[in-house]
């Protein structure tokens, strides 16, 4: 079991699927792969990744004729770029919904950008003059998205940018969190204290649905349990989505600070304000300021903010925050 947090006792590596070509494996229509080393030498260190080639399940082979999507945007097709006859549609929707049906144990998925088998979004889709006219997903990443809509997605190439990677690997522990209570009690008191726990990093990606998860756990006899859990984890993923913004970091750091009002000093108060405070600027990353509060915190703690998953989403050795 690993910790992320002092309260969190989740598996060693976390499950989460990819798109093979990304893990280095030479499964592309040319025979090469396109081997990620922020997948295979960071986050290998915490995800077991299991890995999905879904032209290869179909049986296209390695080398193949590369495939493409064409028609319209509600039923694209994928065809052979040379050979048009050739068309894969069927057996990679097919192929998405069977593997769909036997990933419940993942808690997040790598799709390889710009494929039309795994692409997540803004993948090419050509008209019948053979241009490139709009964008559509993935057949294959289509099905499993449709499928579990709660579970964390991501492209590789999204992946290079700080902001996103801070956001998928924050909502793949979420969803993971979210799945060991799913395993265990289901009453209103670990619903109740799931919430509390992830109260400061909402207000970190958004301030309407931190108001609202409040809403929709205030009266937990309104309706049957089971219907105010699916809103709520429906609610808690769609707010975790849109990646935290350095005003709303700052505002929960500000937050975080009034817990230390009595405990600290003046000059230790100032220290810690003037560091948020550069953090707002952009002349420091979050981690300096969240150093910080930890440090103070561990000398005077606080109950309910030692529970905070805000100060400890991921684990620290992935560096994440230390560029956001
Ligand atoms: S993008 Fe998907 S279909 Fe294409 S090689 Fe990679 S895993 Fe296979």
């Amino acid at each position: 079991m690993t910790e992320t947090h002092n309260s969190d006792l989740l598996p060693e590596k976390i499950r989460v699927g990819v798109s093979a070509c990304l893990l280095g494996n030479e499964v592309r229509f040319d025979g090469g792969h396109k081997r990620s080393r922020f997948i295979t030498d960071e986050l290998a260190a915490w995800f077991e990744f299991v890995s999905f080639c879904p032209e290869v399940a179909i049986g296209l082979g390695i080398p193949r004729q590369p495939v493409r999507l064409v028609g319209e945007a509600g039923d694209p097709q994928a065809v052979g770029v040379r050979d048009p006859e050739l068309n894969v549609t069927r057996p990679l929707r097919a192929y998405g919904r069977e593997v769909a049906g036997r990933i419940g144990d993942l808690r997040g998925f790598i799709f390889k950008k710009d494929s039309p088998s795994c692409g997540m979004e803004r993948v090419k889709l050509y008209n019948d003059k053979g241009m490139p006219e709009r964008v559509a997903t993935g057949l294959f990443a289509k099905e499993l998205m449709v499928a579990h809509p709660l579970l964390p997605v991501e492209e590789e190439g999204r992946l290079n940018d700080a902001d996103l990677r801070d956001n998928f690997v924050t909502r793949v522990y979420v969803y993971a969190r979210w799945m060991e209570l799913q395993g265990g009690q289901q009453d209103k008191a670990s619903l109740l204290r799931f919430h509390a726990r992830h109260k400061y990093l909402v207000l970190a990606h958004s301030t309407v649905m931190y108001r609202k998860l409040g809403q929709l756990l205030a009266d937990l006899n309104r309706q049957p349990l089971e219907e105010i859990r699916a809103s709520y984890i429906y609610s808690l993923m769609q707010a975790l989505s849109r990646p935290a913004t350095r005003k709303r970091h700052t505002n929960v750091l500000q937050h975080l600070l009034g817990y230390l009002r009595n405990s600290l000093d003046s000059a230790h108060r100032a220290d810690l304000a003037d560091s948020i405070d550069a953090y707002r600027r952009g002349e420091y990353p979050l981690v300096v300021p969240l150093r910080l509060l930890q440090h103070h915190f561990s000398i005077h703690p606080h109950p309910y903010i030692s529970e905070q998953v805000y100060l400890n989403p991921h684990p620290q050795a992935l560096k994440l925050r230390n560029t956001l």
